[in-house]
This record gives structure tokens, sequence and C-alpha cells, in this order.
């Protein structure tokens, strides 16, 4: 079992300034070059040699000037319910508040570890202040200061040393795995997929807790071949109202997708693609998903010879621009082709992780500039020097070149099409770069 730490308190007390010193290396990758902010709420530290998984459940609360009892609550359960250990975060400067004292006396409840870390303590003078904290009576007290990180050391030592050696490789391990999220309207046959593949093999090999309670992360270890599947069953129960169902459908499709590699879009072959469908598509598209469409219910549709081939240049049309995907036609009824698509998952899941030398890129793209060189604009030729792979999650690009603003969209799209005809990017959104040389 992996190893997970949850960070508490009540807003503003350096919450999320903690869990970016902790994450700090991992998330300046991803932020510099993608200019996304990603509000990540999860993810994996290391120190002392020890990963461990942090949830910063402040991301959990919502609007955080007002903080009612209700959501404060919310937010411990999760905490208690998901974590291992948990870091209670107080703020010297403004002392002990009403919040402190309630959520000390929720945290009082639970026989897992607490560490009270008083934030701020950025000098002396403050830490004399912070000493009325010893008052809220809990034993293991940390002064620490996340802007200067100063403390911060002794407290995560404190957590490491409740840390064995395999709770720390379970925790790399897990967080390796492929993570698939099979999304799609309702009554398209999602839970019946599910069903048939859990019907092939004794699959499941344990039930993680995904980030919110509203997900659940299921280890999978299918015919040699493991991955997690996440399933948001929480949200399934509370919401029974049918006028509610497609709301909640696509609300339940975004977090799963947030938390996942690969989504596995499911269709009805009957209805065919809807406007909703083609909308989360695109998302999962824009937020650098991998992707794999599955058009379930194939036994119900009259064949004919190129029946399938049409359906599925009809089914690329509609997800154009990004359609270089795999399609599957299934039946999760007859059990017809299902496994398949968990293959083709994980090969998405490969494509996604594919890092190109850079001696091959530029020696295949730059061939593909120079037999079509981008159109010259206001009198300036431009000039690509120079092509390199960013150290990024999803795949992306950074073309090196006198007039980055110069270059247009359909310029654009050949340097895509020319990275897709040479490198194996199925399924994968990449991203391009121009950047002056
Ligand atoms: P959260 O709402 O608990 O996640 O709090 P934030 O991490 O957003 O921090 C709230 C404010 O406190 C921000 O303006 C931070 O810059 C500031 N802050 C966080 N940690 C420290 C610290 O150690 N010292 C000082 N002086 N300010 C801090
Ligand atoms: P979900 O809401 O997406 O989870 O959909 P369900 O798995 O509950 O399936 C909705 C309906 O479609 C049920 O009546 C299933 O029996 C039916 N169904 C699911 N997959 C197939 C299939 O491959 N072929 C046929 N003919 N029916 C299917």
């Amino acid at each position: 079992m992996s190893f997970t730490v949850a960070i508490v308190g009540r807003p503003n007390v350096g919450k999320s300034t903690f869990f970016n010193r902790l994450l700090e290396q991992r998330k300046a990758i991803v932020d510099d070059v993608s200019g996304v902010t990603r509000d990540r709420q999860y993810g994996v530290a290391d120190w002392n040699g020890k990963a461990f998984n942090v949830i910063d459940t402040g991301g959990f609360v919502a609007g955080s000037e007002d903080v009612f009892e209700t959501e404060i609550r919310k937010q411990v359960q999760i905490a208690i319910d998901e974590a291992d250990a948990l870091i209670f975060m107080t703020d010297t400067t403004s002392g002990i508040t009403e919040l402190d004292e309630s959520m000390r006396d929720l945290l009082r409840r639970t026989t897992k570890p607490v560490l009270l870390a008083v934030n701020k303590v950025d000098n002396g003078d403050r830490l004399l202040e912070a000493t009325e904290f010893y008052s809220m009576g809990i034993e293991h007290i940390f002064f620490i200061s996340s802007m200067t990180g100063s403390g911060t050391g002794e407290l995560l030592d404190a957590i490491t040393d409740m840390i064995d050696e395999k709770a720390s490789d379970d925790t790399v391990r897990e967080n390796e795995l492929p993570k698939f999220a099979i999304i799609g309207q309702p009554n398209v046959g999602k839970s019946s997929l599910l069903n048939a593949l859990i019907g092939q093999e004794r699959t499941i090999v344990s039930d993680i807790a995904g980030t919110t309670r509203d997900t659940i992360h299921t280890h999978y270890d299918l015919f040699q071949k493991e991955f997690i599947l996440i399933d948001t069953a929480g949200i399934r129960k509370k919401n029974k109202e049918k006028d509610d169902l497609e709301f909640y459908s696509v609300i339940r499709a975004i977090r799963a997708m947030d938390e996942a590699d690969v989504c596995m879009l499911v269709l009805d072959a009957e209805k065919g693609i809807t406007a909703q469908d083609v909308n989360i598509y695109s998302l999962a598209a824009r937020k650098g998903k991998g992707l794999v469409v599955l058009v379930n219910k194939w036994d119900l549709i009259q064949k004919e010879t190129n029946t399938a081939r049409d359906y599925e240049k009809e089914l690329r049309s509609r997800l154009a621009p990004f359609n270089d995907i795999p399609i599957l036609f299934i039946s999760a009824q007859e059990k017809t082709r299902i496994f398949k698509g968990i293959e083709i998952a994980l090969e998405v899941f490969e494509n996604k992780q594919r890092k190109i030398p850079t001696s091959q890129l530029n020696e295949v793209m730059l061939k593909a500039i120079e037999a079509y060189h981008a159109p010259v604009v206001r009198g300036n030729s431009i000039k690509i020097k120079y092509v390199t792979q960013l150290p990024t999650h999803t795949p992306s690009f950074a073309f090196f070149c006198n007039y980055p603003d110069d270059i247009k969209q359909p310029y654009k799209n050949y340097l895509e099409n020319q990275l897709r005809t040479h490198f194996n990017f199925k399924g994968v959104p990449v991203r391009l770069f121009f950047r002056k040389k």
C-alpha cells in the first residue's frame, strides 16, 4: 500500500504554498513550458529517498472567504478517510482562531497521526509568538515557514519516519501505472463494459481512494497488464434525479478525465456521436489526455461490406481537427473486442510517454521543413533552425525560429502532420510551440 499525507487547514494559512514547495521540481517543469498553471491538489513528493502522495484538501473547499462548518467538516473527513497521516496547518500571524479549534476537535476523533504545522514562522520574533499553539494540545508540533522553507525539513523528516521502504515503492509504482477513465453519455454501456471486463478474469487488485471522494481508482491486473480504472461511483449514488442525469454525467466525465492519462469515450452505435460527446472529446484533447473512441452496441447495427469503414469516416470528420485516434467497434453485451479496447488504451498511454531523441527529431523535421517552407509573411522569410521535445507530460515540441509570431495555423498543421507521420502519437494530442531563436 502506498502512503498518503493530507494537508488540512483553513484558507490562507499557506497550504498551497507548502504543497507547491513540496512538489516544486515536478510542477516547475510542467508549468514553465505550457504556460498553464494547473490547480493541482494531488502529487507525489520525494523526501529522504521516500515517496508519498500528498493531497492539498484546501482546494476542495468551495469559496475560500467564508468557510462554513459543513465545508470544513467535509474537508477534514476527506483527509481522514484518504490519508495515512495528516498535516494540520495553522498561521502564526493570525494566532489560534475559532475555526482552528473546531478543526482540531474534528481531528481528535481520528487515530491517524496528526502533525500540527504552525506556518509563517519566518523569523525568531514569530517563533516566540507561535508558542501559543502549544495550547492546541497536539503532540507533534512543527514551526515552519512555507515561504522560506525553514522548519519544513523537520516536518518532512517526521513524515518519512512513518513510511517504510515498501510503502514508498508502492507509491512510486501506483503513480506510474496507466490511469484510464471510461466516459460517455448515460446508457451508452459504460457499466456493461466494466462488468464485461471484470468478468473475463479475476481482476481487481485493490480499490485505491482517489483524490476526491467522488472518484474511485481500481487497480486491475488483466492478462498480466496492470492499469488503474477511474470510476466516479460516488456521484452516481447521490443523483438519481432523471433531469440531472445528463448534467451529472458531464461533471462525472470531467472529474474522471482530470485524473486519467487516457480517456475511453464510449458511444452508442445506434445513436451516433452527440454534440455533448464532441464537447467532452475536445475538452479531453485540450487537457492533453490520450483518447480512444469505443463505438459500443455494434451488435445492433445492420452490417454490410463498408459499414464500419463509412461509420469510422463519418466519426472522424465529426472529431476533426484532432482525429488521429483509435476507433474501435465493440459490444459490451456480446463481449466483442472489449479487451482489445484495453490493449489500445495501453498503446495510447505508451504513445503519450514517447520521447523522441533530439537528433532524430531534427533529422526528420528539418527535412520536412526543407521540403515545404513556411510562407513568407510581410517580406520575412521564416527560418526554423532547431526542434526539441519538451520534458512535459503531454508531448510538446518547441520550434526555434526567427519570426515565431508569423507562423500561421496551416503551417502548424503541416508540422503536426509530419510529426504524426514519422512518429507514433496515435490517440495523443501534441502541442507545438514556436520560440525566438
Ligand atoms: P492556502 O489558502 O492555505 O492554500 O494558503 P496559500 O498558500 O494560498 O497562502 C496564503 C497567503 O499566505 C499567500 O499570500 C502566501 O504567500 C502567504 N504565505 C504562505 N506561507 C507563508 C509563510 O511561510 N510566510 C509568510 N509570511 N507568508 C506565507
Ligand atoms: P451506462 O449508463 O453507460 O453505464 O450504460 P449501461 O451499461 O447501464 O447500459 C445501458 C443499456 O444498454 C443496458 O440496457 C445494457 O444492457 C445495454 N447495452 C450495453 N452494452 C450493450 C451492447 O454492447 N449491445 C447491446 N445490444 N446493448 C448493450
